[in-house]
């Protein structure tokens, strides 16, 4: 038999390595600029075209590279940042892998040109899918300029799969800001398609902060700051009543390094105990300094998550920290960090003034995720599996509920005397509907008992409603009686700016305004929320967060956020009429057993279901 193995030529080992490392264009301005962090520089430019997919261009002003470095930088496992396994305890530097260039170098056309101090002349490497094509000297300023061009040229497939400009931009802009966010040290740039869309100068980290949020941020960051042997925390907490209800402006960073951490997350949540309200996300941006050997390094190159190996002592730390700096700011009533935490029950003084308390509720409680953790592919089915699986019998269903009279005796079963009979006889010539807990909607039927989840059927019903209009362009328009301004992060009004055609077409009067601004003039028709903050929120939420669908994929995320941003929700109470014309309107729906999540509207108990809770 011949032998079989052999080595694969680099540049398909570098391409499968690209793979790990390089995933879209936002993973190549996350590399490149760790690079130009790790050689110093002091100021950095990012020049882009459509999203990066065309060109990456990045500047720096860093410490450069010798001749023979500028050519050695593309192979793999070069890197001047380690020389042995000891030293990944002690890195601070972003980079180490060496795997970066190498892996650009083999799915696109990359121009280097460095120079360092004390050289006349730089250097102009030329390299296409790990071909060196030119390498040579040339005039160039000192630092070193990447330009990667055409990504994934030689890897249609790669190209193919990735998502449109507005999300690839945002993927963009998202590494661009934590990096900025990290290094306020370092002037900062960023133009894309000949637009400027950043231009930070160096300053301080609430400079940098309010440079990529917004003026209005300044008022809103409290400062967090506390130093312990085992870490040290600075940072901003942002001012509770500013939470809102889209996630995305968390950022913790350790050792300048952008990371997500959901315990620690749940440490800055827990400080701020009762000064949210559910389902709102605070502002925070901590940054943790440990000593490196406390962190897991050796995790995977894209990966943002990290191990400390003293995790619940920092959890504490940043707890407190937390406390201590909302009582010093007096954001909350003075807390004693000291005590245990659950027992921070401020003592009133009299003094502090007396805040109005609100109902909150959770929209995202269901009492039903138990069963439907035990049957996990329930939840997430799509319409069309949806109404084959339950199709056959809502029809019949809803034929009972609206038109015939239900008594007692042809439900099938014999309700005991509880407040469920009593309903039925109230009502006995229309359908009965009550609610229950002021959350669902409860109705006999002939199978059993049908509960509604009054929320998941509204933004099921508003849902489809948008989709609707966004395909047949018909959304009228509600004009306001004053435009309203909404001042953007540069990432969410590209965003937006991108989908506005689609909005419109939804029944939004909204209009590019310049800068990161953008006015609304109308609501869609109808729409329950007056406030157009909330709705754009949420829209963002979803395009933020969302789950795309393979069955919309246009609108299924605008209308996602319209219809979550304005529907009923939990706690609202509901008048029987009310209640009628929703399930009547859910019915109406293609897909009315699932609200447009995926997760359960409707529910039915059998009378075996519900005899066994007698037993
Ligand atoms: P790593 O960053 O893991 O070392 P890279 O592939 O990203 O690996 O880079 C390889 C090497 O190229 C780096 O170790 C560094 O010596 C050099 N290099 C890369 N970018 C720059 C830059 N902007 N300025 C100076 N040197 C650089
Ligand atoms: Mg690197």
């Amino acid at each position: 038999m011949p032998d079989i193995i052999q080595l694969l030529p680099d540049f398909v080992a570098n391409q499968i390595a690209a793979g790990e490392v390089i995933q879209r264009p936002a993973s190549v301005v996350k590399e490149l600029l760790e690079n130009a962090v790790d050689a110093g520089a002091s100021s950095i430019q990012v020049i882009l075209k459509d999203s990066g997919r065309t060109l990456i261009q990045i500047i720096d002003d860093g410490k450069g590279m010798t001749m023979p470095d500028a050519r050695m930088c593309f192979e793999r496992h070069a890197t001047s940042k380690i020389s042995s396994a000891d030293d990944l305890w002690k890195i601070k530097t972003k980079g180490f892998r060496g795997e970066a260039l190498a892996s650009i170098a083999s799915v696109a056309q990359v121009e280097l040109k460095s120079r360092q101090e004390g050289s006349d002349l730089g250097t102009c490497v030329k390299i296409e899918g790990s071909t060196v094509s030119e390498c040579e000297p040339c005039q160039t300023a000192i630092g070193t300029s990447f330009a990667v061009r055409n990504l994934f040229y030689n890897v249609p497939a790669r190209r193919q799969f990735l998502k449109s400009d507005s999300v690839e931009n945002k993927h963009v802009m998202d590494e661009f800001q934590r990096l900025a966010l990290a290094h306020p040290e370092v002037a900062m740039s960023m133009h894309h398609n000949n637009n400027e869309v950043y231009h930070l100068p160096k300053g301080s980290y609430r400079q940098r902060t309010v440079g990529i949020f917004g003026q209005k941020y300044d008022e809103r960051l409290v400062p967090v700051e506390e130093e312990t042997d085992l870490v040290k925390v600075t940072g901003f907490i942002g001012k509770p009543e500013f939470a809102r209800k889209t996630r995305g402006e968390q950022f913790f960073f350790v050792n300048d390094r952008f990371i997500k951490h959901h315990y620690l997350h749940h440490a800055v949540t827990g400080a701020l105990d009762g000064l949210l309200q559910d389902s709102q996300y605070p502002f925070y941006l901590i940054y943790l300094e440990v000593n490196p050997s406390m962190v897991d390094v050796n995790i995977h190159p894209t990966k943002t998550e990290v191990k400390f190996r003293e995790e619940r002592a920092i959890y504490s730390i940043l707890k407190s920290a937390i406390r201590k700096s909302l009582g010093q700011f007096q954001v909350a009533p003075t807390l004693d960090f000291e005590q245990e935490s659950s027992l921070n029950i401020a003592p009133f003084d009299g003094k502090s003034p007396v805040s109005i308390p609100q109902i909150t509720v959770n929209p995202h409680y269901n009492p039903f995720e138990q069963s439907e953790r035990k049957e996990p592919t329930r939840a997430k089915t799509s319409g069309a599996i949806e109404r084959s699986r339950g199709g056959g019998d809502w029809k019949e269903m809803y034929k009972i509920l609206r038109g015939e009279e239900v008594k007692p005796d042809e439900l099938g079963f014999s309700a005991p005397d509880s407040e469920i009979k009593v309903e039925q006889q109230v009502s006995s010539e229309l359908t009965v509907v009550f609610q229950v807990g002021k959350r669902f909607i409860a109705s006999p039927i002939k199978s059993g008992m049908m509960l509604v989840d009054q929320q998941r059927a509204h933004e099921r019903i508003l849902y489809e409603d948008f989709l609707a209009k966004g395909t047949d362009h018909h959304g009228s328009s509600q004009q306001l009686l004053f435009p309203f301004t909404l001042s953007l992060t540069p990432a969410d009004h590209a965003l937006l700016v991108d989908e506005s055609m689609a909005l419109q077409q939804m029944g939004f009067d909204i209009e590019d305004f310049g800068g990161n601004d953008l006015v609304v003039r109308g609501l869609p028709a109808d729409c329950r929320q007056q406030n157009p903050q909330k709705l754009v929120d949420s829209i963002l939420e979803q395009l933020h967060n969302g789950e795309a669908s393979a069955e919309h994929p246009e609108r299924h995320l605008l209308a996602l956020g319209l219809a979550k941003g304005s529907s009923i929700g939990k706690g609202q109470v509901l008048q029987t009429a009310e209640m009628r014309d929703l399930i009547d309107r859910l019915f109406a729906c293609e897909v009315p057993y699932y609200g447009p999540s995926g997760k359960n509207a409707i529910v039915t108990l059998t009378p075996e279901e519900l005899s066994g809770k007698f037993d």
